[in-house]
């Protein structure tokens, strides 16, 4: 809605560039920009005013054309300022189930709620790390350090055949799941379906342990994620795996 507010007001901004024979603007040049090519504050315009005369970089920058569309094309413009990240291509048509891929775009946006953020926020809490009780709960921790989440990947990497090592550092762990899943063959579907769930069978098991006091094996939680990975995922996809033993 803000992008969308600031694209208004550039449009209007274009509007005075271009459609000199509208009353309104014919007002505003004659009173604010009377016989000035640069656009110069005058005679202290209203806030109003003042915004759609700032608008002018944004409008010099993407260049709208004539005719109709051009709040649209402001917008996109705007939009595109956020510059997308790479891992997207991890979460969208992900053949993993919608939680689990809304916990892997969580993870990527790097906003799930792990003890060293709430922390940040000024909660007291115990920080240990509730799997393997001897580090920190971190993000980095929890889903690429700890040696729960270590055993659990190997496990599910060797399944589908993917035998590079999982980097233990944050932004190498993004680049090697880009570099895995990006792309529409078979074997990158699978590896970002297999990290989205795997993603999501951590934190359930982490949260498990937090508020409801119980615990599952490494070999359960494995086993749990193969058994919906084999039920869900398009056979296409899980031929190759389908009778291999995890
Ligand atoms: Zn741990």
């Amino acid at each position: 809605m803000a992008i969308w507010n600031r694209a208004a007001i550039a449009k209007l901004c274009w509007d005075l560039t271009q459609k000199e024979d509208k009353l309104w603007i014919k007002w505003i040049h004659a009173y604010y920009l009377k016989d000035q090519n640069e656009w110069q504050k005058r005679d202290q315009p209203s806030w109003m005013i003042r915004r759609i005369m700032n608008a002018k970089l944004i409008v010099d920058q993407c260049q709208p054309r004539q005719g109709k569309g051009v709040i649209k094309h402001i917008y996109d413009y705007l939009r595109g300022e956020k510059i997308k990240p790479e891992w997207r291509c991890l979460v969208f048509k992900n053949p993993a189930r919608p939680k689990a891929c809304f916990t892997l775009w969580i993870l990527m946006n790097r906003k799930l709620a792990t003890v060293d953020r709430l922390t940040k926020w000024g909660m007291t809490l115990d920080r240990g790390c509730v799997m393997c009780k001897r580090a920190e709960e971190s993000m980095e921790h929890l889903f690429i350090q700890c040696h729960y989440a270590e055993a659990i990947w190997e496990r599910l990497l060797r399944w589908i055949n993917v035998h590079n090592n999982m980097p233990k550092s944050w932004t190498e762990f993004i680049q090697w799941c880009v570099k895995n899943g990006k792309g529409k063959t078979a074997r990158a579907q699978m590896f970002k379906g297999i990290l989205a769930e795997g993603v999501y069978g951590l934190w359930s098991e982490r949260n498990k342990r937090i508020f409801e006091e119980k615990s599952s094996l490494i070999d359960e939680v494995v086993k749990r994620i193969a058994y919906i990975t084999i039920a869900r995922f398009p056979n296409s996809i899980t031929n190759v795996i389908k009778h291999r033993h995890i």
